[in-house]
């Protein structure tokens, strides 16, 4: 064991899957207009010749349509639950190279869909296209597969979904994307680093998850009558009126100030009231970047506790958001939807 609790018997070998769903890493320049857009390879490891060093079996599928990942939709996460489905069983690792704008949210929606994962799911990109000189395409490219092909004493070192950016392996529904000039893309804000990759891999072994396992499967349901409201001083009543009277709206995630505190004016708390009392689940996620929510602190969370917001302790945005759509669509219990939501059920919280 080095001081990572890293046993020894590392080793890179196995059939890793690559699925391509557009973004920067593969994208070119539109000579007609000048922007970047989705180019549809027909193998991405053309591209990386050394990759033929690794003792790898590789295979590469694309997303039946080629896209910016801002233009990402809950079919898409669909069909990549489907390519991992049909493969999982034929391969030790999969890939997904996806556009970094949305990168965190499909992160998330597949941690929460692919249920007793027990292999790694890698996403990975990039901020210059993998054509660009300083690309930074391989190296991101390159490390993602080692990761996705790693085994310690003979058992896949890395089993959750997780993203690989810039020198740093962190979990999917934890990660952020926090830059759009440079490099260092993601951050995951409230939960360390699983691998950083330097001269070696260092996986922090005390952070992975290892669950105990059951038979793998897929739940594909997303429910997107869902909306997000990020308070801010001023927020007026006719607004949050009618976010909250949109029809068949399920769920809203409250975007709080501090440590889960909003207005404690008597049309704020009973708008809230009255959407709870009518079976829309509210959930309450801080603003702040790190910390926790608490209803309990101040008078101004207490009013959320008392009408039923349900707290999100340090989850992200882009995890709560896909947490809920999920729930939403898998679970027909409201009590029960709200107990998960309160709790960690793929390390997305706590
Ligand atoms: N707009 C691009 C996308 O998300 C940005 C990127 O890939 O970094 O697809």
């Amino acid at each position: 064991m080095n001081a990572n609790g890293q046993p020894s018997g590392v080793t890179h070998k196995g059939k890793v899957l690559i699925i391509y769903t557009g973004g920067t890493f593969g994208m070119v320049y539109d000579t007609s207009d000048n922007l970047l857009k989705p180019y549809d390879f027909q193998n991405i490891v053309d591209y990386f010749p050394e990759i033929k060093k690794l003792n790898l079996e590789i295979r590469f599928v694309s997303l039946s349509k080629i896209i910016d990942s801002s233009n990402i939709e809950l079919e898409n996460w669909q069909e990549l639950g489907e390519i991992i489905e049909k493969n999982y069983h034929d391969y030790d690792g999969f890939i997904i190279i996806h556009g970094t704008d949305t990168m965190a949210y499909s992160a998330s929606a597949l941690s929460f869909m692919l249920t007793n994962l027990a292999k790694p799911v890698i996403f990975t990109g990039a901020q210059l296209p993998v054509s660009e000189l300083r690309s930074d395409a391989r190296d991101n490219f390159i490390t993602a597969l080692e990761i996705a092909s790693s085994k310690t004493e003979g058992t896949a070192t890395v089993q959750e979904v997780c993203i690989y950016f810039n020198n740093f392996l962190l979990r999917g529904n934890r990660a952020k994307k926090v830059e759009s000039a440079h490099f260092d893309a993601f951050e995951s804000p409230n939960y360390p680093p699983l691998a950083q990759s330097g001269i070696n891999i260092d996986y922090f072994y005390n952070n992975l998850v290892i669950r105990p396992k059951g038979e793998f499967k897929v739940l594909y349901g997303f429910e997107a009558r869902v909306a997000v409201v990020k308070l801010y001083p001023g927020i007026n009543e006719i607004y949050v009126k009618h976010i909250l009277q949109l029809p068949h709206l399920k769920g809203l995630i409250l975007e709080t100030f501090g440590s889960g505190n909003a207005p404690s004016f008597s049309w704020f708390t009973s708008i809230i009231k009255n959407a709870i009392d009518n079976g829309v689940v509210v959930y309450n996620v801080s603003q702040c970047y790190k910390g926790h929510v608490n209803q309990n602190r101040y008078e101004t969370g207490r009013h959320l506790l008392e009408v039923g917001v349900v707290s999100g302790d340090n989850i992200t945005t882009e995890a709560a958001i896909t947490k809920m759509m999920h729930l939403l669509a898998n679970e027909s219990d409201l009590m029960k939807i709200k107990t998960l939501l309160a709790q960690n059920i793929k390390g997305e919280l706590g």
